[in-house]
Order: structure tokens, then C-alpha cells, then sequence
């Protein structure tokens, strides 16, 4: 055992590297059990038969020497993984070694195989890093390779100089990416060259990084390669082993010298005629550098890094190349930069559909809201000063024909407003599903106002005409938002038109609107009343104040109307309409709505049986406290735990829940009035009323609103609709109660049509419960 196998016994126990050789011959029972030399040297011979062939396995019967007494010994000798094995089969010195080899005892295959690669011709060695210093050899290497055991040896330096060109440029990048190589180099000698046939396997670390490499090297015959073929050609030749491989030679500005046989088929070129060709002028405008050699990407251990390159190759489209390149231009064989390339098309054409996916809305195919904020982004970006109108359309009540028709009828109406939209709008423009039935289309250069409200216009008939749907037919109308201006911060833009949208539903439905900044601005006014609003809430600031309602023809208080009183934390009171909008919008509406209920049953209860007091209470209800289903338990469990009779609760509901047509709100004002509660219609006059509601639901009273009652002899038509109203409403049997009375005269009227009830600052306005029973006029 030379010096050099002996070298990893001093040096520390590296992870990846042989352990160190052991001690012990594998023909040690044999020599012990005195086989005599002949025998021994059979024995040897089979052994080096056995390290080679896998399978291998042979009986024979072998003559042993002791004590002056000859014997025969039966002998196996077997091929293992871990290195050939010689056992006695009747001798019991062989059992041990044996056995520790059958459990796989580690160290015993350690040592065998360590063994095996001193004693092997082939050269073996292993080297730190990717071919730095070796580690460690065995005796062939010791022999054939004239170095000493303390100097440090790179593997480079073992190489002639075509094999140093191809190691770089081959090797490294196939220990990097696949872990091993194999091929032919030329090992330098002390006397002159050895051609070989090389195994080099890399071996990683537990974060991945390449911490040695071992060679394997045996010597072939065919003479050297590289220097020893002289003809360019034939260097090329053994350069590119693999047809596979997409290896390119160019000079630095592109021109094209030599490209294997699968670069030429990448780029059409013909294999057997000299390329005529700049592949710089294929590569895509966005990855074309200035020089190749731009390209050339070491990492800290010198090896290429592979960099992306698009080519458009002619009558191929684009092709996506991952290239390492190399600069071989000193390199007296090769003399160019060297490109080793991987098409790698397939795998960036599979992510882009991935990422495709991401931006692509599943039902309808169109662009989601991801998508339609980068193009409104790059619409931005590429010429802020450009104009751009956006549109956002709303499909009015949709949860409704979710609810009639099923979700599945749904999405097809869904996808076919899609459908219309995309074939209305074709590019530059982007039609996008922003949201469940919500749509977005952005139009750019469209700057003028009246311009894009016409197209929201055009929009709402596409959206308007009818669909087949499950046989029948389904007619929509929509809402829809619109901005127009230039250089937009994406996510404020859709945030502005989802104003002028919300602003269009807000106000009726079925109509366009256009952002205007005070919509912004009430948006931000809604946010601070938000944040009052839940200060409120969790620090008891929710009060009360109560509006007595009286008697028209007894002036005495039947009821009180609750009405919310909030101040911000500088004491100042909050418009209630406004508040309730604000909770609305931030789904605080159902706490406040529970709290104003528990408090207002708490009121009428602490007044049980107290005269001049109102013996009834009337609540506002919003919107969406009705179309909650729990609305109805709440409302019972608040009486119940103040000990209230329902009938002594009024709820006052608004017009615009009944025309949404819930099916839950159908159920809610059944159930509630099963239960005692009385049910009226507030706001009466106020906005679009249409005296079909009061016969459509079955109802307990009517509030006509301030707006029509302020009219009241002063505006025929107001006081025509007061009467009409009024005479439809007492031959439904409902009460009606009129609101906003500042004057005798109005009452005076109001009293002459029937009205029962009468509200306003004549009587009072709305004040804390403490001073309701002394503002209250006795009948
Ligand atoms: P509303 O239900 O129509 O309530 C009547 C509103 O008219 C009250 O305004 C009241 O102060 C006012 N008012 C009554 N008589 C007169 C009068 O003679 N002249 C004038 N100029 N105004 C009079 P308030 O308190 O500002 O409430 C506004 C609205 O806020 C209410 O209108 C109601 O829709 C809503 N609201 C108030 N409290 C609640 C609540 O607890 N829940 C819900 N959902 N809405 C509430
Ligand atoms: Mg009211």
C-alpha cells in the first residue's frame, strides 16, 4: 500500500469519502488455513474475475498445508456489492468475517470495498470540491501518476489540454446538474499520456452542494484523445459524444463555426454545409447581449451557470433555450465561445399555462382581477399619459336567480354575459370577471366622459337582452360604474368605479353612474364613521333618543320612534343615516341592530304600567338586518329576556328590501307578525313608492315620509298622493302615520284625510328617554 491510499488515515473522516483501508487480505482464511501458493494464487485470479462480474459465484476444492499435514479445503468465491468474497465452506475461521458482511455490518463493506479500490489497476481517486485538492488515491494511481502524497493535486492538472477544454465545458455542468459523467479524457503520465475511459460520480453534502468528486480511470486502447487527433473535425468529433447534445461554437459577435447535429436541426441549419449563420440576430431583442462572452456566468467554483435565452428560430416560432457558455476563445483547439444548450420549451410553455391559469378566470375564460390589474399596470406604465374609460358592470339581484333558477342556470347566464361582453369588446380592450357577477371592461384612449357613458349604455343592453336558460327565459338588468382618466394606480381605479357602481345600486339599480371624487370622499367619510361606530359599540356609546308619535285624534303618545344617537370621541353627534350606512357597508349592522333592539325592549319594560308614557315602541329595521334569517329569533329573544309582549314592538322596514324579493325577507315579515310584532313600511313617498308594495305584503301600518307631508298644502300633487295613499291604505286595513309634522295646518289636513297617527317637532323631536314623558302632550 503506497503512501497516497494511506493518505486518508491522517486526514479527517470526510462524508462522501472511502473510509479508510482496511487491514485484512480477502484471501486471510485462506492464508491462515495454509492454502499453499499455488492454490493462492488460482484463488487470486478468481478474485479479480469475481470483483468484475456481477453474479459470479464458483466452488473449488483448494490443497492447505499445516503442521505438515495436506489437506482439501472447499473454497467459494462469490461476487458481492460491496467486493469479492472468499469463504472456507467447511472451515470455521470463515464465519465470522462472513456473517459481518451478511448483516451488512458497515465498516467490514467500508473496508472491503477500500480494499477492492487500492488493490484495483484501475486509477481511482477522489478529490475535494468539484476536482480540487485529491483527497485520496490508490496504488495504481500512486504508480502510474508521478506525484508526490504531500503535494496538492487538482484533477485539472491530471489532464492534457483538450481534456482540460472538455472537462470545463462537459463535466462540470454533468456533475452539477445529473451527478456523475462518463466518457474518455487523457490522464497526463510521467512518461507521456494514457487515454482512459473515465466514470466521475459527485458526491453532495446534505444541502446539496458538491463536496468531493471520485474518479474512476481505466485505460483504453485507441490512443490518446485530443491532441493525439489533429484534424479540428476530429477534436469536434469526441467534443460532441452525444447527437443528442446542443453544443454550438461561435465567435464572440455570434457568427456561428460549428454547430453539433442537434443544434443545426434547432436551428435548420444544413448538418453537412458550413453554417452560415448570427445566431446573436435569433436570440430575442429583451436577451440579446452586446458579445457572447456577456453570457459567460461562473459561479464561485468556476463552474457555468446555465442563463435563459429565447431564439426566434425561422419557420419554428420561439424556443426557449437554458445555455451554459463557455470561453474557450484561448483554447487553441476550440478558439470560440462554446454554448452547451438544453431546449427547454416544453417545460417553460407547461409553467406558462400554469401561470395562465393563476390570471384566468375558471368559468368564463376571461381575465380575473389579477390579470386586469396588471394590464391596467402596464396600460399605465407604457404611456401614462394616455386615456383609459373603465367600466364595471353589476348583474342587478343576482342572488335572486341564483336563488329561483339554481346555481348551476347561474353560471350559465354568467358565461354567456362573458361571451357577450368579449365579442362586444375585442382587443385593445380587456374584458375581465372582476367578481362573482360583477364585470370589468377597460377601454383604452377613451377620455371623453359622455363617450364612455354611452358605452356603459351599449353594456347594459348586452347584458340586458334575454337568455334561454333550462328552457326558459331570463332578463337582466345591471348597474354599472364608470371612470374615465389616465395614468391610474390600478387598485385605486377599480376601488373609484366600484364607487360610481355601488353608488348606481345605491340609488335604484339598473342604471350608470360616473365616479365623481365626492364619492371618494364619502367613502373615506364612511370609513371614520366606521371607526366611531365600532368605538361605540364596544365602549357602550350606543344611545337612544325617542320621538313620541301621538294620537292624531286624542293627541295623546300611542308610541315612540327609537332613533340612534352616536357622538365621535370629540363628543359630537353623528348623522344616524349616514351611521347606519356605514354598518351597512362594514357588516356591523347586525350588532348594532341587536343592541338597539335589547335596549329598546329594556325602555318599554322599565315604562311598564307608568302613565303618559308610550306603551309601544317603534325600530327602524335596515336592510340587511331583514335579510338576515336570524332576525326573527333575535327579535324574540329580546323580548323575551326584557319580558315584552310583541305586540307592543313596531318595525318599520324600507321599501327597497321588498323590491330585492328575498325569499327570506318574505319569510322573516310572516314570521314576525305571526309572532305579534307589527310590520310597516317606512319612508312612504320618500323614493320611487309604488302602492302595489302595500297590497303585495301583508303589512300593519304605512309612514308617510317629511318629504310628502312637508308638501301638504302647499303641493296639490303631494297632497293628492297623501290621500290616495291614505284611502288605499285603510281599505288594506292598515294605520297610517305621517311624519315630519312641524305645523297645525299639516296636522290639520292630515287629520281631515283619516290619517290615525301623527310624528314631528310639533309634538316633540326625538329626546332622551328621561325627558320623553314631560315633553309628551296629554291628550
Ligand atoms: P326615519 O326612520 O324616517 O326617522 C325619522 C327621522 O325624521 C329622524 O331623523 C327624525 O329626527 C326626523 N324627524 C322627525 N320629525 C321631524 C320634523 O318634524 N322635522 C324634521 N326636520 N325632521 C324630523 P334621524 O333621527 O336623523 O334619523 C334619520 C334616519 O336614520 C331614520 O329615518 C332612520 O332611517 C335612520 N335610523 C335612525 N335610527 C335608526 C336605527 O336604530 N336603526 C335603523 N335601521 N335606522 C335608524
Ligand atoms: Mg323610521
Amino acid at each position: 500500500m503506497t503512501s497516497w491510499s494511506r493518505r486518508l488515515n491522517a486526514a479527517d473522516r470526510r462524508p462522501g469519502v472511502p473510509s479508510r483501508p482496511g487491514d485484512k487480505d480477502v484471501l486471510d482464511d485462506a492464508i491462515t488455513a495454509g492454502v499453499v501458493d499455488a492454490d493462492l494464487a488460482a484463488l487470486r485470479a478468481l478474485v479479480t474475475v469475481a470483483r468484475d462480474h456481477q453474479g459470479f459465484r464458483t466452488r473449488l476444492t483448494v490443497v492447505a498445508e499445516a503442521d505438515g499435514t495436506r489437506r482439501d479445503l472447499e473454497v467459494e468465491v462469490t461476487h458481492r456489492e460491496s467486493g469479492p468474497r472468499v469463504r472456507l465452506v467447511d472451515g470455521a475461521a470463515s464465519d465470522a468475517p462472513a456473517a459481518a458482511e451478511d448483516t451488512g455490518d458497515g465498516p467490514a463493506i467500508v473496508d472491503v470495498l477500500t480494499h477492492t479500490m487500492v488493490e484495483t489497476p484501475d486509477i481511482v481517486a477522489v478529490f475535494s470540491s468539484v476536482g480540487h485538492e485529491a483527497l485520496w488515491a490508490n496504488d495504481a494511481f500512486a504508480t502510474r501518476i508521478p506525484v508526490r502524497a504531500e503535494d496538492k493535486i487538482w484533477l485539472v492538472e491530471l489532464l492534457d489540454e483538450w481534456s482540460q477544454g472538455h472537462y470545463e465545458v462537459k463535466v462540470l455542468p454533468a456533475l452539477v446538474t445529473y451527478g456523475r459523467w462518463r466518457g474518455r479524457l487523457t490522464l497526463l503520465t510521467g512518461d507521456g499520456e494514457l487515454s482512459c475511459s473515465v466514470v466521475i460520480v459527485a458526491h453532495r453534502d446534505r444541502r446539496g452542494e458538491v463536496e468531493a468528486v471520485s474518479m474512476v480511470a481505466r485505460e483504453e486502447a485507441g490512443g490518446p484523445v485530443g491532441p493525439a487527433a489533429d484534424d479540428a473535425s476530429a477534436k469536434f468529433a469526441v467534443l460532441v459524444e452525444s447527437a443528442a447534445e446542443i453544443i454550438l461554437v461561435c465567435a464572440p459577435q455570434g457568427a456561428v463555426q460549428y454547430a453539433s447535429p442537434a443544434a443545426a436541426r434547432l436551428l435548420g441549419l444544413d448538418e453537412s454545409a458550413e453554417p452560415e449563420l448570427d445566431l446573436l440576430s435569433l436570440v430575442h431583442p429583451d436577451d440579446r447581449p452586446g458579445s457572447l462572452l456577456d453570457l459567460v456566468r461562473p459561479d464561485e467554483q468556476g463552474v457555468g451557470v446555465p442563463v435563459d435565452l429565447r431564439l426566434e428560430v425561422p419557420g419554428e416560432g420561439q424556443r426557449h433555450l437554458e445555455v451554459i457558455v463557455s470561453d474557450l476563445t484561448d483554447n487553441p483547439v476550440i478558439g470560440g465561445v462554446v454554448l452547451n444548450a438544453r431546449d427547454v420549451s416544453a417545460r417553460v410553455e407547461a409553467t406558462h399555462q400554469l401561470a395562465e391559469r393563476a390570471y384566468t378566470d375558471a368559468l368564463t375564460g376571461l381575465p380575473n382581477r389579477i390579470r386586469l390589474l396588471d394590464r391596467l399596470d402596464r396600460l399605465a406604465q407604457d404611456d401614462p399619459g394616455a386615456p383609459v374609460a373603465v367600466l364595471m358592470a353589476d348583474l342587478d339581484r343576482f342572488e335572486g336567480v341564483n336563488e329561483r333558477l339554481g346555481n348551476e342556470a347561474g353560471d350559465e347566464i354568467i358565461k354567456g354575459v362573458a361571451q357577450r361582453l368579449a365579442a362586444a369588446y375585442p382587443a385593445p380592450a380587456v374584458v375581465a370577471r372582476h367578481s362573482g357577477d360583477q364585470f370589468v371592461i377597460v377601454l383604452p384612449g377613451l377620455g371623453a366622459e359622455p363617450e364612455a357613458l354611452r358605452e356603459a349604455g351599449t353594456v347594459r343592453d348586452v347584458i340586458g337582452r334575454s337568455f334561454e336558460v333550462d328552457g326558459g327565459t331570463v332578463e337582466l338588468t345591471s348597474s354599472v360604474g364608470v371612470l374615465v382618466g389616465r395614468g391610474f394606480d390600478a387598485e385605486e381605479a377599480l376601488l373609484d368605479v366600484g364607487r360610481a357602481l355601488a353608488q348606481a345600486k345605491e340609488t335604484g339599480r339598473d342604471r350608470v353612474e360616473l365616479f365623481r371624487p365626492e364619492l371618494a370622499a364619502a367613502a373615506g367619510r364612511r370609513q371614520t364613521l366606521e371607526q366611531h361606530l365600532r368605538h361605540a359599540l364596544d365602549n357602550d356609546g350606543v344611545d337612544l333618543h325617542y320621538q313620541p308619535i301621538v294620537d292624531v285624534a286624542t293627541r295623546a303618545v300611542v308610541c315612540a320612534e327609537a332613533l340612534l344617537r352616536v357622538r365621535d370621541t370629540g363628543g359630537q353627534l353623528l348623522s344616524p343615516a349616514e351611521l347606519i350606512e356605514a354598518a351597512e357597508s362594514s357588516g356591523l349592522m347586525t350588532r348594532l341592530g341587536s343592541q338597539v333592539l335589547h335596549a329598546t325592549a329594556g325602555q318599554l319594560a322599565s315604562w311598564s304600567g307608568t302613565p303618559g308614557v308610550p306603551q309601544a315602541m317603534s325600530v327602524n329595521i335596515s336592510p340587511r338586518q331583514l335579510s338576515d334569517p336570524d332576525l326573527p329569533k333575535r327579535v324574540h329573544d329580546a323580548l323575551a329576556s326584557a319580558g315584552v309582549p310583541p305586540e307592543q314592538l313596531w318595525l318599520e322596514i324600507t321599501e327597497s328590501i321588498l323590491i330585492s324579493q328575498q325569499p327570506t325577507v318574505d319569510a322573516a315579515i310572516s314570521y314576525l307578525r305571526a309572532l305579534g310584532v307589527k310590520i310597516g313600511l317606512d319612508d312612504f313617498g320618500a323614493g320611487k313608492s309604488s302602492l302595489g308594495y302595500l297590497k303585495r305584503f301583508p303589512l300593519d301600518f304605512v309612514k308617510i315620509d317629511r318629504s310628502l307631508v312637508s308638501g301638504l298644502g302647499v303641493d296639490e300633487q303631494d297632497t293628492a298622493i297623501v290621500r290616495a295613499t291614505v284611502e288605499l291604505a285603510h281599505n288594506l286595513g292598515l294605520t297610517v302615520v305621517a311624519v315630519g309634522i312641524e305645523t297645525e295646518e299639516q296636522l290639520g289636513i292630515l287629520e281631515l284625510l283619516g290619517v290615525e297617527r301623527a310624528q314631528g317637532y310639533l309634538f316633540s323631536p326625538p329626546v332622551p328617554p328621561e325627558d320623553l314623558p314631560a315633553v309628551a302632550p296629554a291628550g
